[in-house]
């Protein structure tokens, strides 16, 4: 099989009751990139990469979008049931750019579960479950708001949530904690996530003074460098978010011992096949994980929850999803849901959705 064509995609999603608050930025709407690969004997697949915005990470919505310019004239002629093969060979049109790799790796995956039939869980390793843990992230609030969020999440059905704190005096964030435990205590487990923002010194603190709350730091500082300066001296288990740049950061991560799992998204590592990796190595060093990406539609929100069927239960911390922020959905019949805190893992084949392609209007650009 060779691929014949190449469709990118520009979508503006707005967010519903917007804007999403984190640390670094409030988000109104999102620029997601979407890649149609058209095969020799017609069949096709989609995939899609959203960054939250140009500071979340090195990546925006218009590097996507030029970075598979840069890529898809080289890629016509490549045979798409070969992910290492295409991935090699993305890898020799452009360095680096894993996140726009990865919508071409998606892509792929979705093509390739047609081709044989399969749902994409299966082609990575087997789904262990129908019904996919997801948690809960809030943006950042006042205490009684967040509290209350929690309680209506854990009555839902949600097993995880994550509360955002940061950019602002750490006795709020402080106070955000011990009320949500407050209100809901063992109901949800708890991540709290700083998204690079906090000192070195307030991350102390908040361990310190919460002492009695269990719960897991997400990459509360900017470095992986000031995490390791203090991680010997904190109560609580540390996550990397947006450390965990790459694969070769991953393995140095694990190996120094500088962290107790991962928030992981799967456009930032390369795509399914580079998750299926990750996933690998987190499960030989019994290291728990989510399976998330930044934001986007049906598509992205599908690739996520079928690698998330596939992890060890035990190290499984979730698929998140930006479907309770967005309205509507690309794929009108099969549109990937949070229902009781949990997805349905798609029946596939491929990935098991199918955007409604006139939503996009005319592609960006085409190829071959
Ligand atoms: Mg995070």
């Amino acid at each position: 099989m060779k691929i014949a064509e190449i469709h990118i995609y520009s979508h503006n999603m707005p967010v519903k009751n917007g804007p999403y608050t984190i640390a670094s930025s409030k988000v109104y709407s999102l620029d997601t990139t979407l890649v149609k690969l058209v095969a020799d004997n017609g069949s096709f697949g989609w995939g899609e990469t959203c960054p939250v915005g140009p500071t979340y990470q090195p990546t925006h919505s218009k590097g996507a979008v030029a970075a598979l310019q840069e890529m898809a004239s080289g890629l016509i002629g490549a045979d798409p049931l070969k992910p290492v093969v295409l991935r090699r060979a993305m890898d020799g049109l452009l360095n680096g750019h894993s996140y726009a790799k990865a919508a071409i790796d998606i892509a792929a995956y979705d093509l390739m579960g047609k081709h044989y039939n399969a749902r994409v869980a299966d082609l990575l390793g087997g789904a262990v479950t129908e019904r996919v843990p997801s948690y809960y992230a809030s943006g950042i609030g006042e205490p009684d708001d967040i509290a209350r969020i929690a309680e209506e999440r854990a009555a839902e059905g949600y097993p995880r949530m994550q509360i955002k704190i940061g950019g602002r005096p750490v006795e709020i964030d402080i106070a955000v904690v011990r009320k949500v435990w407050e209100r809901v205590g063992g109901r949800l487990r708890l991540a709290v996530d700083g998204n690079r923002s906090l000192t070195t010194r307030d991350t102390l603190r908040l361990s310190r003074e919460c002492l009695d709350i269990p719960f897991i730091l997400e990459q509360p500082c900017n470095t992986i460098e000031e995490i390791k300066s203090i991680r010997n001296q904190l109560h609580h288990g540390v996550y990397l978010d947006e450390n965990g740049i790459d694969l070769p950061t991953v393995l140095r991560a694990v190996g120094e011992g500088v962290c107790d799992g991962f928030g992981m998204k799967v456009t930032r590592i390369g795509g399914l096949h580079a998750m299926a990796t990750f996933r690998d190595i987190c499960e030989v060093r019994s290291m728990p994980h989510t399976c998330d990406d930044a934001w986007g539609g049906d598509v992205i929100a599908a690739a996520c929850t079928h690698i998330g069927a596939t992890v060890q239960p035990r190290l499984n911390e979730g698929v998140w999803l930006a479907q309770p922020y967005v309205e509507g959905h690309f794929d009108p019949q099969n549109g990937v849901k949070i229902e009781g805190g949990h997805i349905k893992l798609p029946s596939g084949p491929g990935l098991g959705v199918v955007p409604d392609e006139t939503l996009f209007g005319a592609p960006v650009a085409s190829f071959g």
